[in-house]
């Protein structure tokens, strides 16, 4: 097949790209490289299946060949980015997927959106499960990501019904391992940093507030079973084994052998108190769940950016 992957530079983009090629897929990645990067596709460049092309999708794409499958990941992702990046997200969470939607239409192709887990907002109903509509702030900080997901969910949503456009969303929760950038902000990879080089390691808040890591491979697993499955409405995939940021910052800590201080910070507006995924319909109807425990994830990532350097 062909398939269009938005966004196929960045951490699980390219991840997802690798995954495709490897099952003897044509790969067409789509970046316009604001937070993706050439290292994380620089291997896949060789190959002739696959077609790097540098394109921002708030502009509409024109596609020379019959796309079969949309993977549509382009958005930018990480919390501190809410703030610096405000109003590209909303372009890209509104006209991008707009855009991609179009030519997903013209193309007859399959199409799926990555969604996520902020879509719950900082939920009232624990574990998550797919029923839930959530609890966002719709002016706050994170709104411009939250809200544009919620959009752009509604938005693959009318495609499914007014034009019977073959759609799958997938609602993506915390995932992390190799290829995520050092400086991107998130947990992981502030984390492991900090670890590695005997610095502060930076607790937000009290360290109270829970999270749920699911490893790349697992959750790429889960995201290629959704589009191959006939289930169009939304679906979690994600691990269910929950821990405080304080106990996660102990075993980084722990697991590197590090001098570093634990410090606390002020905690950002509307951080999610509790995240855990209810994964009862990933289980049921496409027969996933995730195999690699957070320590095996966590040894395989230290190993990525320990390389690094
Ligand atoms: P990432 O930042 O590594 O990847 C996002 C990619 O999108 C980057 O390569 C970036 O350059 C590209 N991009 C952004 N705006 C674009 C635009 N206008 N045109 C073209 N490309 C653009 O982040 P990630 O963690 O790999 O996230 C991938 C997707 O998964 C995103 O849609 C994100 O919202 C979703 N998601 C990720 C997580 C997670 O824990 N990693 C959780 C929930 C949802
Ligand atoms: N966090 C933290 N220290 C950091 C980065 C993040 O304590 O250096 C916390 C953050 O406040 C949140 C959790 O870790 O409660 C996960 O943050 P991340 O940015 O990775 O993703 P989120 O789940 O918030 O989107």
């Amino acid at each position: 097949m062909k398939i269009l992957v938005t966004g196929g530079a960045g951490f699980i983009g390219s991840h997802l790209c690798e995954f495709l090629l490897n099952n003897n897929h044509n790969v067409i990645c789509v970046d316009n490289l604001i937070t993706g990067r050439k290292e994380n596709i620089n291997k896949m460049l060789r190959r002739s299946e696959f077609e790097f092309v540098k394109h921002d999708v708030i502009k509409p794409i024109i596609l020379n060949d019959k796309i079969d499958w949309v993977f549509h990941l382009a958005s930018l992702a990480s919390p501190v980015d809410f703030e610096k990046y405000p109003i590209e997200i909303l372009k890209v969470g509104s006209i991008g997927i707009l855009n991609i939607l179009e030519s997903s239409k013209k193309n007859n192709a399959r199409f799926l959106l990555a969604s996520t887990s902020e879509v719950y907002g900082d939920p009232k109903i624990y574990p998550q499960d797919e029923g839930y509509w959530g609890n966002v702030n719709p002016i706050g900080v994170r709104s411009v990501y939250n809200e544009s997901k919620r959009f752009a969910e509604a938005l693959t949503m009318a495609y499914h019904r007014k034009y019977n456009l073959d759609t799958r969303i997938v609602r993506i929760f915390n995932t992390f391992g190799p290829k995520m950038r050092l400086d991107d902000g998130r947990v992981v990879p502030n984390f492991i940093d900090q670890a590695l080089n005997n610095k502060p390691i930076t607790v937000y808040g009290d360290g109270s507030q829970t999270r749920s890591f699911c490893y790349v491979s697992d959750e790429i697993e889960g995201i290629v079973k959704l589009m191959k499955s006939n289930y169009h409405l939304p679906i979690n995939i994600g691990n269910t084994k929950e821990i405080t940021i304080l106990d996660f910052a102990k075993k980084i800590k722990k697991m590197l052998n590090s001098k570093s201080e634990i410090t606390f910070h002020p905690l950002p507006k509307d951080d999610p108190k509790k995240r855990r995924p209810d994964i009862a319909k990933a289980k049921e109807i496409l027969d996933w769940k995730p195999k690699i425990s957070l320590e095996e994830g966590l040894e395989k990532t230290i190993n990525y950016f320990k390389n690094l350097k």
